[in-house]
């Protein structure tokens, strides 16, 4: 395949944009380095890049798009939007239909909130827990992603009862004393954090299906387990539901396992492809938040015309019958097809995979936290990356993101994708 035009593309944005992109997973770092390939058109499961070159897509954004790109149906209502003069600084109908989709769908938002991203949606859960407890410090899970807030950018200290360090520069020590790091799925740590620090919680930050180390489960009862020890410490829990709200049914996770958490943060799939936020939880947590109450929180673009008409739409696709269900018969096939494909070949590979959403990890053994996934082979990944790129599948660059199916993915693009893998595979092992 010929990427000419991307390279041209990528020497010229080196020249004017920090590192040629203006979100670091963009750029190939992780996967061996060179040039991002530049789309220019995306259409249904597939998209075009600048040099011709066709794609099956499963980076779907990082995961908004996952009724594919340019469906009708929210593209109709964008371009409404756009007639209809786009931004008024007043509140809209829209807001009020979408706030109202929300709390039908997911029963614990008693009272949301519309920001502009996902790290506005869970800095702001952070501000409001603290606001509503009194507490600053809070707890989050290692290799949990939950966008580029300082509070958010901090690693584990040295055990799961040690208070964190920047993970960034530019965080000050100061924040980062005010974040615990436990590992996912250690309900054993949790408590030892807690025993440790539990009348200082403000809340624990939680990824109740992890997106951000590959697609990773919890625990039988480990959700439950957090919740009642955080409730006990008289802490709140929120949920990040960034990735997991509407993915893997209309709905959030916390539907899936049963657990209701106090305050849950959303983005990505609610906005139909255009940028938003949305936060929401249990009535008097949220009644801390401006102008009911002390904790400020305020956007210019908060709760826009497009993003919220965008977000209607997606939510009413995804509300028609079978979709999560065709989602995850295209998951099992592809998820199954890769195994097959690694037996043949001799690669040792883990797939973990929650309905239309999978990750491949290269390496043996299980994968239920970070740790584990961290040992993986990112060398082997960034070959497999080049090699179905090479093929026309486009993938997100790092062996932690997760392959995001749509529904307009077909059985076709499913089989010719594993001829890829095969093919991938066939060479990685020669
Ligand atoms: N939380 C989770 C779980 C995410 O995966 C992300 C982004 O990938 C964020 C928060 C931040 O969202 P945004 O990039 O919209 O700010």
């Amino acid at each position: 395949m010929n990427f000419s035009k991307s390279e041209e593309l990528h020497k010229e944005a080196l020249e004017h944009i920090v590192g040629g992109v203006n979100s670091p997973s963009r750029a190939y770092k992780a996967v061996g380095g060179g040039s991002p390939v530049y789309m220019e058109r995306g259409d249904g499961a597939y998209f075009y890049d600048v040099d011709g070159n066709k794609y099956i897509d499963y980076l779907a954004a990082y995961g908004p798009i996952i009724t594919g790109f340019n469906h009708p149906h929210i593209a109709e209502a964008i371009k409404h939007a756009a007639t209809n003069g786009v931004l008024y600084g007043t509140p809209t109908q829209l807001e009020n239909k979408f706030a109202k989709m929300l709390k039908e769908a997911i029963p614990s938002l008693e009272k949301v909130r519309f920001n502009n991203s996902g790290t506005e949606a869970v800095m702001t859960t952070v501000r409001v827990a603290r606001a509503y407890t009194g507490r600053t410090k809070i707890i989050k899970f290692a290799g949990s992603y939950h966008g580029h807030f300082d509070a958010v950018l901090v690693q584990a200290g040295s055990g799961p009862s040690t208070l964190g360090t920047p993970d960034s520069a530019g965080v000050p020590a100061s924040t980062a004393a005010d974040v615990i790091t436990v590992p996912f799925n250690d309900l054993d740590a949790y408590k030892e954090a807690l025993d440790k620090w539990g009348d200082q919680i403000a809340a624990v930050l939680v990824e109740p299906i992890v997106g951000n180390f590959g697609i990773v489960e919890p625990h039988e009862g480990f959700l439950q387990g957090v919740n009642d020890l955080t409730h006990q410490a008289g802490a709140l829990v929120i949920y990040d539901e960034v990735i997991t709200a509407f993915r893997f049914t209309y709905g959030s996770a916390q539907q899936l396992y049963g657990v209701e958490p106090d305050m849950t943060a959303m983005g990505k799939i609610i906005g139909g492809g255009l940028p938003i936020g949305a936060y929401g939880g249990r009535k008097e947590i949220m009644e801390q938040v401006a102008p009911l109450g002390p904790a400020y929180q305020a956007g210019t673009m908060a709760g826009n015309p497009a993003s919220m008409a965008a977000g209607i739409a997606c939510l009413e696709v995804l509300a028609g019958e079978g979709v999560y269900e065709k989602l995850d018969r295209l998951g099992e096939k592809l998820e199954k097809g890769i195994l097959e494909k690694a037996l043949v070949h001799g690669i040792s590979i883990t797939v973990n995979r929650l309905r239309g959403a999978l990750t491949v990890f290269f390496g043996e053994g299980t994968i239920t936290n970070y740790e584990q996934a961290e040992a993986t082979d990112g060398e082997a990944f960034g070959r497999f990356f080049k090699l179905m790129l090479n093929q026309g599948i486009n993938l997100a660059p790092s062996k932690y993101e997760a392959w995001f199916l749509t529904t307009e993915h077909t059985e076709a693009d499913i089989d010719q994708t594993i001829d890829a893998v095969g093919h991938a595979f066939e060479v990685m092992a020669a």
